[in-house]
Parts: structure tokens; sequence; C-alpha cells
């Protein structure tokens, strides 16, 4: 362990992330994609927790998505599950379009869903390149382009909201860090930085507002092999100058904030919520 790292700070045990926001989001609808697991799920859950409704959707996992959609009834807010591949554009307009038939329109659209094929580059077969662009990119251009129709033919609500609706795409610090073995999802991720920033540049002129968030390393089933054994912990958070691994709650929380009239400002920024990731924490030391 570095000098950095073997700070007293690091010894103490971590509090729990705070769970908070009754209300912030009261009388708007929510809709996370990949809403049954790790990131998704916390978020679907803060956002009922904030007085959302929520659509959970997902695509594999029903008894995830299930859970999910029972915790957030007890909140007093309506929410179902939906399945839909995000990289499919027919499931997808059926998605929003059943969402808008049941709870009358889409608020906020968070396009979370993503997954990895990682392989070194001379080994990545077409399949997987495409595989990752399609859920990780064309997904959230599918998402976002429904939720935004929905947010034109709507428009500002006030007593609702100050926009007239809120994507939030779920990106990576990846979308700036390169990495070596992923090129899929860094390209993915990069191509979400831009797809974020167009949208937000195209349609802000409407008050509806595009952001981002960057997660750095967050314990999920997505990197299991990151943070579960000791070893590869330590390694990892060589990497995290907050010296700590990332909880879900830790971006479930910034996603509620910038869903709300707090951020209705924010307009075309990423969040990076990363332990300080991005700040070439290898040059702490040296360079
Ligand atoms: P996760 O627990 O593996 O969750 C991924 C979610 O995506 C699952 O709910 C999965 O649904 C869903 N999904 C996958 N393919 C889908 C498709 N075609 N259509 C709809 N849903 C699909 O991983 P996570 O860490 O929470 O990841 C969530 C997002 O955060 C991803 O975009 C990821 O790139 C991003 N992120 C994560 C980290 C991290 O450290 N964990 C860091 C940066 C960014 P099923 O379970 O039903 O298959």
């Amino acid at each position: 362990m570095s000098e950095r790292r073997r700070s007293p700070v690091h010894t103490v045990p971590d509090r729990p992330p705070p769970v908070y926001a009754p209300e912030l989001l009261k009388g708007q609808k929510a809709l996370v994609t990949g809403g049954n697991s790790g990131i998704g799920k916390a978020t679907a859950i803060a956002l009922g927790r904030s007085g959302a409704d929520v659509v959970v959707n997902y695509v594999s996992d029903r008894p995830g998505a299930e859970a999910v959609v029972k915790e957030i009834e007890g909140f007093g807010v309506r929410t179902y599950a939906h399945q839909a591949d995000v990289s499919q554009e027919d499931q997808v307009i059926d998605m929003v379009s059943a969402m808008i038939d049941r709870l009358g329109t889409i608020d906020i659209m968070v396009a979370n869903a993503g997954l990895q094929r990682d392989a070194p580059t001379v080994e990545m077969t077409l399949k997987d390149w495409n595989k990752v662009i399609e859920v990780n990119l064309t997904g959230q251009f599918l998402c976002a382009r429904e939720a935004i129709k929905e947010f034109q033919r709507r428009g500002v609500v006030p007593e609702v909201s100050r926009a007239a609706g809120k994507v939030i795409c779920m990106s990576s610090v990846h979308q700036m860090i390169p990495w070596a073995g992923h090129v899929n999802y860094a390209a993915s991720k990069g191509g979400v930085a831009m797809l974020m920033e167009t949208l937000a540049q195209e349609f802000a002129p409407q008050r509806i507002r595009v952001n981002a968030i960057a997660p750095g390393a967050i314990r999920t089933p997505i990197n299991r092999p990151a943070w579960e054994t000791p070893e590869a912990r330590e390694k990892l958070l060589e990497l995290i100058p907050y010296g700590r691994i990332g909880d879900p709650q830790d971006i479930a929380n910034a996603a509620v904030v910038l869903a709300s009239d707090l951020c209705d400002y924010v307009v075309g920024t990423t969040f990076y919520v990363d332990g300080g990731m991005t700040l070439f924490p290898g040059f702490a030391t040296g360079g």
C-alpha cells in the first residue's frame, strides 16, 4: 500500500451513504433502464423514495425487477416492471408508449442499462463490439429519443418541474479514461458523452435538460472481479484517491439531485461521481 493510501482516515470504517430527499420528485414519472440491478436498482429505489412514480426496466432478470418494484411500492408511489431490450427500437418505443398509457407521461429518463464484453482488441469479435455499442450507446439514443418526443409533446408543467423533462445518461469515467482490453466499452462511453452533449444543446431551448453521470468504480455485478477478492480490491483502491469503492447509493443520490429542480440550471454536464478517479492519481506522488 502506498504512503498516501496508508492515511489513518482509510482505516476508519465507512459510514453508509446517506439516503435522503423525500418528496423532491413528487408527482414526477421516471423510467430507469436496467433498474433491476446495481446502479439502476439503487437509482430506481431512490427516485421512488423521493416521490416519483417509477418504471423498472429489465431485460432478463424478472425476479430482480419485481423485488425492486416491491421495495418502491413501500413508498406509496406507482411502479411496475417492464421487460425491454434497450437496443431494440420497437421494444423501446413500446416501453415508453406503455408508460404514457399507464402513468400518463414521463418526466425523467435514466438511460442506465449497460454491459461489458471484454477482450484484448485483437481477440475481440465483431459480435462483442456490436453488442456493447448497441446496448450502451444505441440503447441510450433510443431511450432518450422516445422520452424527448413526450417531453416536447407535453412541455413544462410548472406544478411538477421547472423543466419539460430530464434525461440522465449513465456514462462512465471511461468516457475520458482510455481502457485497454475494453475498447468496445470505452468507445461506447466516449460516444455517450457526445450523445449527451449534442442532445443537451439541441433540446435546451425547449427546457429539456440532458446530463450524464460518470461513475467511477462502483460495487455492482458488472465489475465483480475488480472488488471481490482482497487483492483485487487493494489494486483497485490504488486508482481511487478517496480510498473507498463506490456504493450504488452514491450514484443514486447524484441521480436524484440531478433529476430534481435543485439542478434546474444544469444542462449538458457530466457529473463525475468517482472518488477522484479522474484526477490522474498516479501523478499525486510523481509525474
Ligand atoms: P449491472 O449490475 O450489471 O447492471 C446492468 C443492467 O443493465 C442490468 O439491469 C441489466 O439487466 C441491464 N441490461 C443489460 N443489457 C440490457 C439490455 N439490452 N436492455 C435492457 N437492460 C439491459 O451493472 P451496473 O454497474 O449497475 O451498470 C449500470 C450502468 O452503470 C452501466 O451503463 C455501466 O456501464 C455504468 N457504470 C458502472 C460502473 C461500475 O463501476 N459499476 C462504472 C461506470 C459506469 P438484466 O440484469 O435484466 O440483464
